[in-house]
């Protein structure tokens, strides 16, 4: 069945090397397939390599960032309020995206535009304004050397008027820091796979959005009653009214009791001060008020204020569990103060807090067992818990200045120029790892391994299920539980709406498919939803393997193999090469790819390669 509804057909094209743009008819092919979000940026990307002969700079003005909200965004539905950004990314070399949050991908669809994909690089440092679909550069070199929120304040001046929504980079994309984010919001982030070093290479310091129009859907009656039992059944759930009090800041406590918190660069699964950084803390003394996106009744946002010391007057929205492991535990800040301070400094700057936490880590760690050399460091000795070395290193990475130059190139190029630092450095295809220690569950070792864009939890966060039943799962188990989460996942990004009210709240599966239904008119079921899933995860592996990604890179990182972990209840666990290996072709067989991770020939074929 054809949809009827859902979409305003739309693709805006913006070339900002000619200034030209054109608004592309979507066919219903495309619509049916590709869903959204996620979806339609994969398939754009496909087509630019394709168009390109698979060489693309991800930092080249070839380089296409495609934006894009899905049919559910802005439809007054559970935490409705997500777009992705999708492109090759500068951190990897291969597929990348993140999503966002907040109200810019609503705003995006409501100027009648399904998917904003941008090409070229814009002679000085600009703008794009999209205003009810029609697209304008404007230059403005005032812009440089902004933070976000100053680009954004700027933007919305010059437009002269507020009811815009704008997305925008630091300093930290502007330099084309391979980790750089980009903020929309105040402090949304598409966070991951240097999505805003992307916009920084093509001069575009920020895309400012207006649009008018009413959302098409097809039954919106039936969609409202839909909606209300799914928030009848998030608010009586019994963790909800902890998540709208703590928000993500709950997983701290919990990651510490299951010994999977990251401590001291990974060495440790416990943090001895975990009172001083958890969400009690943060309620204690910090806390003033709450934030969500659009639609959202989980108000997972925390904003807290520094009331007095050192960081008296720091004020951010945040941090969530992975921006506080990482720039607390992980790198031994046991001060809540100055993690919100290194957490402000990273969104001012527009750079991603994994990232930046993780390196950060590697850097003390590598300086503690002497790979790095007082020299290497600039002549600054940093320690586990040193918050002016910590605030200076992550000055230096948006900066690009003395060791934060290396740093700001990620991972890869950190072991490219000291070869040792393999041993401490944590990342899978270039992507730093995120907030939860592998070790304790095989299989988040497979999912980081096996994930698109490298060592991200929202593509499969096993380690709870695994860790939390504590049960003698079998290989199959695992591996079925790893490609459950990968199919799942990409279809939240598709819809454009946020995963959390199922993976915290339990939100059945079903109820999105009966969302899309209602919107788009196309009677669907969660499996239809499932295989077109399934279909974009193939793509972008696709994408990967033609960029040069195999088994070799569906791997983990030295520490994890070598070094178990040093505390707590997991302590002594470390991951088993050969049962890694096994499942790993065990993923493969069910993937129908062969034993080096390539999907069968003809594969291509059904997505358009010539
Ligand atoms: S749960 Fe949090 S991240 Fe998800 S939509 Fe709600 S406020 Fe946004």
């Amino acid at each position: 069945m054809a949809v009827k509804s859902g979409y305003f057909r739309s693709r805006l094209h913006v070339d900002l090397s000619t200034g030209r743009a054109e608004s592309i008819p979507l066919a219903d092919e495309f619509l049916e397939r590709y869903i959204g979000g996620r979806g339609f940026g994969a398939k754009i990307v496909w087509d630019a390599l394709v168009a390109h002969g698979f060489s693309i700079d991800p930092l080249g003005p070839e380089n296409t960032l495609a934006i894009a909200g899905g049919p559910l965004t802005g439809m007054y539905l559970p935490s409705s309020g997500k777009c992705s950004f999708v492109t090759i990314s500068p951190a990897t070399g291969v597929y990348g995206d993140s999503s966002m949050g907040g109200s810019f991908g609503i705003e995006l669809r409501q100027a009648g535009v399904d998917v904003l994909d941008i090409t070229g690089k814009a002679p000085v440092m600009s703008f794009l304004f999209i205003d009810d679909g029609k697209a304008a550069i404007v230059p403005f070199p005032e812009l440089a050397g902004k933070t976000c929120l100053e680009a954004e304040g700027l933007v919305k001046e010059r437009l002269g008027t507020h009811e815009v929504h704008v997305a925008s980079i630091g300093v930290g994309g502007e330099r084309l820091v391979r980790f750089a984010c980009v903020n929309g919001d105040w402090s949304r982030n598409a966070g991951r796979t240097g999505v805003g070093a992307v916009m920084g290479s093509k001069n575009l310091k920020a895309i400012a959005v207006r649009g008018s129009r009413d959302l098409p859907c097809h039954d919106f009656t039936g969609l409202m009653q839909e909606a209300e039992k799914a928030y009848s059944y998030m608010a009586d759930h019994k963790f909800f009214k902890m998540w709208q009090r703590e928000g993500l800041m709950n997983v701290m406590a919990y990651a510490n009791s299951m010994g999977i918190l990251p401590t001291h660069n990974f060495s440790d699964g416990t943090f001895p001060h975990i009172d001083r950084i958890n969400g009690e803390t943060m309620l204690g003394g910090y806390k003033i008020g709450d934030s969500a996106c659009f639609a959202c009744s989980m108000t997972c946002g925390n904003i807290c204020l520094v009331k007095q010391g050192k960081y008296v007057g720091t004020v951010t929205e945040g941090p969530e569990y992975e921006s506080c492991a990482m720039l607390g535990s992980n790198v031994g800040v046991d001060d809540f103060a100055a993690v919100l301070r290194a957490n402000q400094l990273c969104d001012e700057l527009g750079i991603d807090t994994i990232s930046t936490g993780s390196l950060i880590g590697a850097v003390i760690e590598g300086y503690e067992k002497g790979i790095l050399s007082l020299q290497d460091l600039d002549g600054e000795p940093i320690t586990w818990g040193d918050q002016d070395a910590i605030i200076g290193l992550i000055h230096k990475i948006a900066h690009r200045e003395g060791i934060g130059n290396t740093l700001a190139d990620g991972s890869r190029r950190v072991v490219e120029r000291w070869p040792e630092m393999a041993k401490v450095v944590l990342a899978v295809k270039g992507l730093e790892q995120s907030a939860y220690d592998s070790r304790a569950g095989v299989s988040m070792a497979l999912a980081y391994a096996t994930s698109d864009i490298g060592a991200h939890h929202t593509r499969a966060w096993t380690i709870a299920k695994e860790v939390e039943l504590g049960k003698d799962w079998s290989d199959e188990e695992r591996v079925d539980l790893v490609i459950y989460h990968q199919t799942l996942r990409p279809l939240f990004d598709m819809l454009g709406v946020c995963r959390l009210p199922w993976i915290e709240l339990g939100l059945n599966e079903e109820h999105y498919a009966r969302f899309y239904s209602a919107v788009t008119g196309r009677e669907t079921s969660l499996e239809d939803l499932l295989r077109l899933s399934r279909d974009v995860y193939t793509l972008t592996r696709l994408i990967n393997a033609r960029l040069g990604m195999s088994r070799k890179d569906d791997t983990m990182p030295y520490k994890v193999f070598n070094n178990p972990i040093r505390s707590g209840p997991t302590a002594g666990k470390v991951i088993d090469r050969q049962q890694f290996e096994r499942l790993l072709d065990l993923y493969y067989r069910k993937r129908g790819w062969d034993a080096n991770g390539i999907p069968p020939a003809g594969a291509e074929a059904a997505f358009g390669a010539t």
